[in-house]
């Protein structure tokens, strides 16, 4: 394994890249799915990272995590069900747990190896969140999970690897994969994905929004600046009935508030400027770019 012992060479898209340096190499191991490592970086301090991408540092996983998960557990009126695909840090698992309307939160994940990893070296993550009476961690693909299982989720949260990294992840950012999913959402469910980036992935992240809007009638898409990824990180919604771009900065926080919900990055106003993206993110501009 050719390791980049003094700089982590971090891509951020096909041709440019985030150099940091190496303190400390917590685990290096090649699982049946990927390369997975535990690096203390400069700048990041601990972070994971799979097949040479950064999935989350200990500095900023909470924008990340936050923002993936509360949009959509507030603009649902109570979610108690809550389906997870991916999220092997388990830091997914940990901020839908907080919500008090929650009684089960199913996880899967194809790595049984990676989950192991964070759960001994990635503490700081997972906050103990696997070991939460109602939480339900299943090593499994996610495609086979959706196809199979007859369960129905409030909430289903896509926290896959990029759609741009390891194939692992393909198949789940296929319109395919989307409709199965909203056959497994409830009446007034919501679908949430990270979509990796518009910037520097263009052709990934339009082609995952169109499989979306192909599939469900209400589309929201929203996004962060992440430092560790050195670029913002998009996330795209999906329902039948719920625009998350409708709720209001009070609604969010009484929401908030009425759970128990404690967050360090995601408020109401922060809500408000989650959702208001660039036209051309919400696809606008790719839609009116076609046939010019
Ligand atoms: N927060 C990270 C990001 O946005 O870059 C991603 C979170 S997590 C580390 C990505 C997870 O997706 C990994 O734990 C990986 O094992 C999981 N994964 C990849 N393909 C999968 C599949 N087909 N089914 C279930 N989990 C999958």
């Amino acid at each position: 394994m050719e390791l980049k012992w003094l700089n982590m060479i971090e891509p951020i898209s096909r041709r440019s890249y985030i150099v940091t340096p190496i303190l400390k190499i917590h685990v290096l191991k090649r699982t049946k799915y990927q390369e997975a490592g535990v690096l203390e970086l400069a700048e990041f301090g601990k972070c994971l990272v799979l097949d040479g991408y950064v999935q989350s540092s200990i500095v900023d996983e909470h924008y990340y995590h936050e923002s993936l998960v509360h949009p959509v557990m507030v603009a649902h009126e109570e979610p108690r069900s809550v389906l997870i695909i991916g999220g092997g840090e388990g830091a997914t698992l940990r901020e839908v747990l907080k919500h008090n309307t929650v009684q089960r939160a199913v996880m899967v994940d194809i790595d049984g190896e990676l989950v192991e990893i964070a759960k001994r070296y990635l503490k700081e993550f997972h906050q103990g969140a696997f070991d939460d009476p109602r939480a339900e961690v299943v090593i499994e693909d996610g495609r086979k999970y959706v196809l199979e299982s007859e369960e129905k989720f409030d909430i289903i949260i896509l926290d896959l690897v990029d759609p741009f990294a390891s194939e692992i992840a393909t198949k789940l950012y296929t319109r395919e994969f989307y409709s199965k999913v909203l056959e497994r959402l409830n009446e007034g469910g919501i679908m949430v994905t990270q979509a990796g980036c518009s910037f520097y992935y263009p052709e990934e992240y339009f082609s995952v929004l169109k499989a979306i809007k192909s599939v469900f009638p209400i589309v929201n898409t929203y996004g962060l600046w992440v430092p560790v990824y050195g670029y913002v990180i998009n996330f795209i919604t999906g329902s039948k009935t719920v625009d998350i771009t409708k709720l209001t900065p009070e609604e969010v926080d009484l929401r908030l508030a009425k759970r128990g919900v404690k967050t360090r990055v995601y408020k109401g106003k922060t809500h408000l400027a989650l959702v208001n993206m660039p036209l051309y993110v919400r696809g606008e501009y790719a839609e009116a770019t076609e046939g010019d």
